[in-house]
């Protein structure tokens, strides 16, 4: 990426060299998210340039950096959203490092996955668990574990919304469906693929989110990017729910009667990871198990991966093959 509003380009690098506790990876995969449509719109305003983006990544440890030791070559690893943090700031050293004043992002701050080598520090890279191939692994690392982090944000609400249907929800709906909860389905109007894979999954009741949810909800987790949808979730939940945004980006949220917000309704965010919600989470997909539906694309298809994304016309998630 050489600037917002540009497609992506393929060109030839230098090969990265693997700096003090950070390893080499061979890329074998690397999931597409939301958040990178966010970086290439210029919505997130702050990337590094030139960027490789990619913060879905699995593959195989190829090279050690000094001082490394927590995996061998051809381990099989997934680097996530978050890849550094300072570890003194006042959020690192009270177990909120998601909210590090210097975190550093991969496919961000840090070149990411779409491209055949990677570096990472290995503290941020996970082992992927066994029984995932690497391509369903890649959309774990992301659309899994930052919906995982707004699931556990959401509290044990029985009656839980998802708003947007995309790779996030299609995880997350399997994993609140094996925790016993019920879940209620919202998509784009008219989108009856994306309901009917919705029920698929477990959802009770999937429709559009124009649409009233049968019974209110106790909790909502907002997957989509516009702010509206917010208030919507609100309207349609009951006392004591917490609504969560689950996206980085958001359009702006709709002023809204105090009255939808009383009873002790909260609106909240969400923000990155911490390394423990990836070892949780990573712990837990394979014995929910999560079956992760995955679109794939080669690398060189990277923009059309991208614009079927922003168009909806896959379910589940996109995954780039980089190796
Ligand atoms: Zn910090
Ligand atoms: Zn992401």
């Amino acid at each position: 990426m050489a600037g917002p509003n540009r497609p992506l380009e393929l060109t030839e690098v230098a090969e990265p060299a693997p700096g003090a506790g950070q390893v080499l990876i061979s890329v074998d995969c690397c999931g597409v998210c939301r958040t990178d449509l966010h970086i290439l719109d210029g919505e997130l305003n702050e990337p590094k340039l030139r960027l490789i983006p990619g913060h879905q990544i699995v593959g195989t440890v190829s090279g050690l950096g000094e001082g490394t030791g927590r995996y061998e070559i051809g381990d099989r690893v997934g680097v996530p959203w978050l890849g550094w943090t300072c570890g003194e700031c006042r959020y690192c050293s009270s177990g909120r490092e998601n909210l590090c004043d210097r975190a550093r992002f991969t496919g961000y701050d840090i070149d990411g996955g779409y491209a055949e080598l990677a570096v990472a520090d290995e503290r941020f890279c996970f082992p992927i668990p066994d029984g995932f191939p690497d391509v369903q692994a890649a959309p774990l690392l992301c659309a899994g574990l930052i919906g995982y982090r707004a699931l556990r944000l959401v509290g044990d609400a029985d009656r839980i919304g998802f708003y947007g249907f995309g790779a996030s929800a299609h995880i997350l709906c399997q994993v609140a469906v094996a925790e016993g909860r019920r879940v209620f389905a919202f998509t784009r109007e008219g989108d009856t693929a994306s309901q009917a894979f919705a029920r698929e999954l477990g959802a009770e009741w999937a429709g559009s989110s124009a649409d009233e949810p049968p019974e209110k909800l106790d909790g909502a987790i907002v997957f989509a990017a516009d702010g509206a949808l917010m208030t919507t979730a609100l309207r349609a939940s009951a006392k004591g729910a917490r609504i969560i945004s689950a996206g980085i980006h958001m359009s702006d949220i709709p002023s809204f009667p105090y009255d939808d917000l009383w009873g002790e309704r909260t609106l909240g965010s969400v923000a990155n990871l911490t390394r423990q919600d990836g070892e949780e989470f990573l712990d837990l997909a394979p014995r929910v198990p999560v079956h992760t539906r995955v679109t794939t694309y080669d690398l060189e298809d990277a923009n059309t991966a991208l614009e079927d994304l922003r168009a909806g016309r896959f379910s589940g998630a996109a995954v780039l093959h980089c190796g």
